[in-house]
């Protein structure tokens, strides 16, 4: 019952604030849709630890490889959502705001979509862990991604399906919004119900 209403706030805020601070829970992430006549824009926020299973800057080999990888994953949004064929949707390109990915960008991505890390939450709110003791010392990291597309028949265009949960199998539970000129929706999505329909 606690999560329905949990649920609503998040729908509220996404429509009425545009950077509203969300939980950081691991294992669940934010979808935000907007469909505005033919643009399509998606921004998704995850805790970095769905995606890396890390939240530092990478140190090890293996780190900065992962990091690398998931920048160059994030540039191929056609890899992650599968729009409606027949609304003819082309992504543009993505922008990504991390931290964390930032500082080892190296040059992966370019420099007008390096935004400044938001003002970060305090990280001793916000949280919820499943599994393990909360270290005081212990810092979170959020990724967040805009993914723009062009889409030359939006009026069909009835949904997405997410293919997050493939690419990323530490993401149990995606929590979509979706704002256009038809209303709006909220889905909570998963592996198994990856379609999000409005
Ligand atoms: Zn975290």
């Amino acid at each position: 019952m606690r999560k329905t209403v949990f649920l609503c706030g998040i729908a509220f805020a996404f429509i009425g604030v545009v950077h509203a601070a969300l939980p950081h829970v691991h294992g669940e992430a934010h979808l935000e849709i907007t469909l505005e006549d033919k643009r399509l824009v998606m921004t998704l926020e995850a805790p970095l630890e769905v995606a890396l299973g890390f939240e530092r800057a990478p140190d090890t080999a293996e780190e900065k490889q992962k990091a690398a990888a998931l920048t160059e994953q994030l540039r191929h949004p056609e890899q992650l959502f599968a729009l409606d064929p027949a609304a003819q949707c082309v992504f543009a390109e993505t922008g990504i705001e991390s931290p964390v990915l930032a500082a080892k960008r190296a040059g992966h991505v370019h420099e007008e979509h390096a935004h400044e890390a938001r003002a970060h939450r305090n990280p001793h709110e916000d949280h919820e862990h499943a599994g393990h003791a909360h270290q005081a010392e212990e810092t979170h990291h959020d990724l967040r991604a805009h993914f723009q597309a062009t889409c030359q028949k939006p009026e069909v265009l009835h949904g997405v399906d997410i293919m997050l949960f493939k690419v990323f199998p530490r993401l149990s539970r995606l929590h979509a919004v979706f704002a256009g000129p038809k209303g709006q929706r909220a889905g909570e999505l998963d592996a198994r119900h990856p379609r999000f329909s409005w």
